[in-house]
This record gives structure tokens, sequence and C-alpha cells, in this order.
């Protein structure tokens, strides 16, 4: 390339362009600003009675007994684990395929996280990998629905319950998510979810844990409000001032009304979201069938697919450009994309701390090297879905759109 037009490539990069279609945009509308408002106006903009309402509300929705709400699905997994036992010297075993705070928290307990490979077509922990990684040390599975397609619960829960070890899921992508006749959030003991900005809905930080269990539950409430005893948060109500005691050094990872007041409005849309999303997802899957990628493999009959994510699978080898190369030449038409993941056992710290090599995970390797997830959001226009399905065809040298 001249270097005359590789200057102006660079400018178009670094170019603000004005309808640009932004990753992972959420849809905050009239209900949270009324919501917020009426919330800020009440003062009580802590730890109150939004945030219970909309535990209980969440509770309902994912059909667990109860729900506590955090300040972020990081925040619910460290929680979950603690709760669960796990703590110096264990084993919690996870995918190398998801974000880095799913494998960090297990080394904020002191414990050492085991990956174990995916399968290249769910792209979930591959559970026959599983049975081979469970040592005396291990405490809990931390399986992740990527996507937003569940895992392999049956298989996941069976191995567990044979080894007495705890099942976390992490279920960031998978709120809407169902396993044959249960959903997601009342399977394990404990489920983790996410509430920031880019995932299904929004608080615009925010996570939540579910479980049946009344005494994780109230464990899980003391530790997330500094290990205080019992309803901590009612101490500054017009019941009069009530001593408290600190009953273990807990967290600061409680959710605040201002949160809960986006939450609440955001709840009652996910289906319709949803329903969406779904629709974009099979334009997308038509319109790239014939392109030099792996479209995501169809949802098996028995899950119901959260729809997270759209993720290709570029083949790099047939379409003579990487990833990042895509990633630019999308850029560079007004597209936002993502990438889920670069795997967790290629970063820095994972690689320094454990020796890791780039091909002991070869599956998650693979995907890490060559996938790049499309914008997704139930917000986009069916125009911005075009544009995007234009620009793919383009960029991967479809005929017919040249
Ligand atoms: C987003 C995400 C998290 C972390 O969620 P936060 O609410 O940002 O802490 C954890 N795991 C997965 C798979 C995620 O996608």
């Amino acid at each position: 390339m001249r270097p005359g037009r590789r200057l102006y490539r660079k400018f178009l990069l670094i170019m603000p362009q004005r309808d640009y279609i932004v990753f992972g945009q959420p849809i905050l509308g009239e209900a949270e600003l009324a919501e917020v408002t009426e919330t800020l106006r009440s003062c009580w903009i802590g730890t109150g009675p939004r945030t219970a309402r909309f535990e209980a509300q969440f509770a309902e929705y994912v059909g667990a007994r109860y729900a506590v709400a955090v300040n972020s699905c990081t925040a619910a997994l460290h929680l979950s684990l603690l709760a669960a036992g796990v703590g110096p010297g264990d084993e919690v075993i996870t995918t190398p395929l998801t974000f880095a705070s799913t494998a960090n928290v297990i080394i904020h307990c002191g414990a050492t996280p085991v990956f174990v490979d995916v399968e290249r077509s769910t792209m979930n922990i591959d559970p026959g990998q599983i049975e081979k990684a469970i040592t005396p040390h291990t405490k809990a599975i931390l399986p992740v629905h990527f996507a937003g397609r569940p895992c392999d619960m049956s298989a996941i829960r069976e191995i567990a319950g044979r080894h007495g070890v705890t099942v976390i899921e992490d279920a960031a992508h998978c709120i809407e998510g169902r396993y044959r006749d249960q959903k997601v959030g009342s399977i394990s003991p404990l489920t983790c979810f996410s509430f920031y900005v880019t995932k299904n809905m929004t608080t615009a930080e925010g996570g939540m844990i579910t479980t049946d269990d009344e005494q994780l539950a109230a464990t899980l409430k003391m530790q997330a409000l500094h290990g205080l005893s019992r309803d901590a948060w009612r101490r500054f109500s017009d019941d009069g001032y009530q001593h408290y005691e600190v009953t273990c050094p807990g967290y600061k990872y409680n959710m605040t009304d201002l949160q809960a007041a986006i939450g609440l409005c955001q709840l009652p849309r996910l289906e319709p979201w949803l329903l969406r999303r779904e629709e974009i997802w099979r334009q997308y899957d038509e319109a790239f069938m014939k392109l030099p990628c792996h479209t995501p493999a169809p949802a098996a009959d028995h899950v119901r697919h959260a729809r997270h994510l759209y993720t290709l699978v570029i083949d790099t080898e047939r379409l003579g450009k990487t990833r990042d190369q895509v990633i630019a030449d999308l850029h560079l038409q007004g597209i936002g994309v993502g990438v889920h993941y670069r795997a967790v056992h290629l970063h820095q710290y994972y690689r320094a701390r454990f020796g890791y090599l780039p091909d002991q995970f070869p599956n998650a390797n693979w995907i890490s090297e060559r996938t790049v997830s499309l914008p997704l959001s139930a917000k986009l226009s069916s125009d911005s879905v075009s544009r995007i399905i234009n620009a793919v065809a383009e960029i991967f040298g479809d005929e017919r759109s040249l």
C-alpha cells in the first residue's frame, strides 16, 4: 500500500463516524428515566426497597427461591465461590473461553483455576474432559453458558454429584436460557448473572446470584455488605436506629436502588428483546451460511439459547485475512464488534503464573484466534442489520454483493 493511502486509512480508523454502529448498545428509555428520577426524589439511593423488589422479581423470572443483588457478576462469582467454601489449596474447574473475571475470582479466593477445553461446535466446556481434570483438591465446577447457549448441565451435574463437588454457573450471557424444563438460575446451587452495559439486560453495573438454599442466600447477603448482621440496610429506616454486628470480614458488593431502578424496568422486556435478537440471528445465519466462516451451531432441541453473542469463526485460511484485519475492515465501514474471547490461558498473567501454552486447549485457542462477535442488540434497526450483513458479505468476498 502506498504511504499516502496508509495514512488515509489510519485517519479513517481514528475518525469518529456519525452513524457508527456501536457494539452491545443497551436499550434505555422513558421508563428507566422516570424510575431513576423517582428513586432520586425518594432519597433512598443506596440498597433499599427497590433492590428488594428487583431481587424478588428476578427470582420469580428464573424460578429460584432466592436472588441476591450485587454490584457485578464478578462480585456474584466471588461470593458464590466463597459460599461454596472455596479457599486456598482448592481447585475450580472452568473454561478458558470466557471473560477473565471467571478465572480471576478463583484466584481471589486463593484457589487455582483448572481449565478444561471447550467443544468447537458449542464453544462450551467439554463435559467429556471434565472427569480427567478432577483431583482430590477439586471443590467446584464453574461452567459458562457461552454466548447464551446452555452447557450440557446433565453431564456436568452427574460428574459433580459423583465427585461431591459444587456447581456454580456463570450465566452472564444466559439470563433467558433454559435447559430441558428448567430455567437457568434454578438448576445449580448457585447461579451468577451480569447486568453490565452490553449484557441482555443492564443496571449500568450489576449482578445477581440465585439459589434455592435459604442459608446460602443469607450468607451471600451478609458477605455482600461488610459481613453485617441481618437486614443491615434497614438500620436507617423509620423503625429507629438498630445496632448491627460484624459477623465476618465481608465485602462491599451491594447493589444500589439507583441500579435496581433500571433493572426493574429492563426485566419485563427481556422476552420481547429476545424475540428481536432471534430474528436478527436468523437473518445473520441465512446471510453468512456460504461465506468462508463458521456461523454458530444451531441450538439443541432441549435448550433455549439466550442469544447473547452472534460469534462468527472466520476461516482465516480460506479468506486469506486474519481476524484482526476483518475487525479493521468492519470498523472502516462503521461497524463496532467484540471478541469473545481471547482465551484466558493466553493472557500474560495466566501464561506467566501457570506456564500455559496456546495449544494446551486447542479448541479454545482455535476459536480465540478466529472469532468475531457482530452487533446483536435488540436496539438495532433493520437498516443497521442490513448494513452489517452487506459489510460482512463484502469483506468476506461474497460475489453477490460485489
Ligand atoms: C460480563 C461477564 C462477566 C463479568 O460480569 P461483570 O458484571 O462485568 O462483573 C463474567 N463472566 C462472563 C462470561 C461475562 O461475559
